[in-house]
């Protein structure tokens, strides 16, 4: 199937070409129709599958199929959880609405409110934004969201992990009376979500869901590495980022403190590196993500404010320092790498505090995670065991890699492999 099976305006088709793209994504195939058709939806598919285009196609589709707008108000609505994932979709719809004519514009947190009057008075046809800053801009009454009559909701999961449960409620009641909504989302598995959709759905929405939810994208590859202790872990981690098969790699870590520790240790390897975490202001966070995406630098080192949704199509491997304490985290910090089915790796050293969240994450992926050793740096004490839930894999000993000292546990290209099936022996 090719997007000129969608039925997308030819300009649209267009951009989609000189793009590059030529096939829609599985996601965007099945939710492309749905969402031309009128209805709403709720989907998942996970990340890195291109749920921003299948949201934004039919948006802007929509746009064109409406009269040209009077006013300033936009008639299209999109809901990020966080700033840089706003920025990001405005990245990818930017373009797309220059050449189409139409205008877009963003309104997130922590940047003056006077630009964003002004932008709101000189209008747009669609509106990227985060659900705080845009109720803020309602009660200035500056907003003006009558003829939004689409709105879409992405990353619906994370929305709730950030509490804006109500102010998305209070967002949808902004909206004309006669409006579609979607609901996107890298996993769909709570009542909260299900909440949710209740709330801002049409009882009769269409619901997709492409591939497991919890699958990470089959072309990425794990590997567990023990670490006895700090100064163990240090040794992996240089081992690891001074692998020469890393294009970038981000680095998660668990506190702002780590983040500068982290960056300086990799700054002393003589490696470009820089931090990003949630109390830095944005324009250093902007900045730092603009130099890794233009290859200024090899290294980020991150909290999980930079665990969700971010592009960044170089970033060939992920190393956590930390566990998340939520399995589905882990998949999101894993779909940093490998984006547009290329490999990817994401590599953790895990210590001894942190060994019982392997289980915990194993048994959400329903898959073992390979353990990978490094000569000379094999761990000195033996696994600990996690207490079993679920008849598990015997992972003790399963996918031990040990290919030299700079093993690296990167895969041969092997796209679209569904996770489930991996093998891990
Ligand atoms: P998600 O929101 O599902 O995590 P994104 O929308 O950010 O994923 O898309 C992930 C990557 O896939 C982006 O780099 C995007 O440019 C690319 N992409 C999206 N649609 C297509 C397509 N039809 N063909 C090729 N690449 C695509
Ligand atoms: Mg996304």
């Amino acid at each position: 199937m090719s997007f000129l099976d969608l039925d997308l305006d030819l300009e649209l088709q267009q951009q989609l070409i000189e793009t590059g793209f030529t096939e829609p994504t599985a996601i965007q195939r099945q939710a492309i129709p749905a969402i031309l058709d009128g209805q709403d939806l709720l989907a998942t598919a996970p990340t890195g599958s291109g749920k921003t285009l299948a949201y934004l196609l039919p948006a802007l589709q929509h746009l064109l199929d409406q009269p040209p707008r009077e006013g300033a108000s936009p008639r299209a609505l999109v809901l990020a959880p966080t700033r840089e994932l706003a920025s990001q979709i405005l990245r990818v719809a930017a373009p797309l609405c220059e050449a189409l004519g139409l205008v877009c514009a963003q309104v997130v947190g922590g940047v003056p409110y006077g630009n964003q009057k002004q932008l709101l008075e000189d209008g747009m046809d669609l509106l990227v934004a985060t659900p705080g800053r845009l109720l803020e801009l309602d009660e200035k009454a500056w907003l003006d969201l009558s003829d939004a009559s689409f709105a879409v909701v992405d990353e619906a999961d994370r929305m709730l992990d950030l509490g804006f449960q109500d102010p998305l409620k209070a967002v949808a009641s902004l909206l004309p009376l006669e409006h579609q909504t979607l609901m996107f989302s890298a996993t769909l598995e709570s009542d909260a979500i299900a909440n949710l959709a209740g709330a801002l759905l049409r009882p009769d929405a269409a619901r997709i869901a492409v591939s497991e939810a919890r699958a990470v994208a089959g072309h990425i590859d794990h590997a567990i590495l023990r670490a006895d202790n700090e100064a163990h872990k240090l040794a992996l981690f240089k081992a690891l980022i001074t692998d020469p098969g890393i294009d970038q790699a981000l680095v998660f870590v668990a506190s702002r403190r780590q983040v500068e520790q982290w960056v300086a240790i990799v700054r002393d390897l003589g490696i470009m590196c820089d931090g990003l975490h949630g109390e830095m202001g944005q324009g250093e966070r902007t900045l730092h993500i603009k130099q890794l995406r233009r290859g200024r630098l090899k290294v980020l080192i991150a909290t999980d404010v930079a665990s969700r949704g971010l592009d960044l199509a170089r970033i060939s491997h992920v190393i956590n320092l930390n566990l998340p304490l939520k399995a589905d985290t882990y998949v999101h910090r894993a779909g940093r790498a490998g984006r547009d089915g290329s490999a990817g790796t994401v590599w953790s050293i895990v210590d001894t505090p942190d060994w019982p969240k392997v289980g915990r994450i194993e048994r959400y992926l329903k898959q073992a995670l390979p353990r990978l050793t490094l000569k000379g740096l094999e761990p000195s004490k033996s696994e600990p065991q996690a207490p079993r839930k679920t008849k598990k894999p015997k992972s003790k000993t399963s996918g031990k890699a040990k290919s030299g000292k700079k093993a690296t546990a990167r895969g041969t290209a092997s796209a679209k492999k569904p996770a489930g099936k991996r093998k891990t022996a």
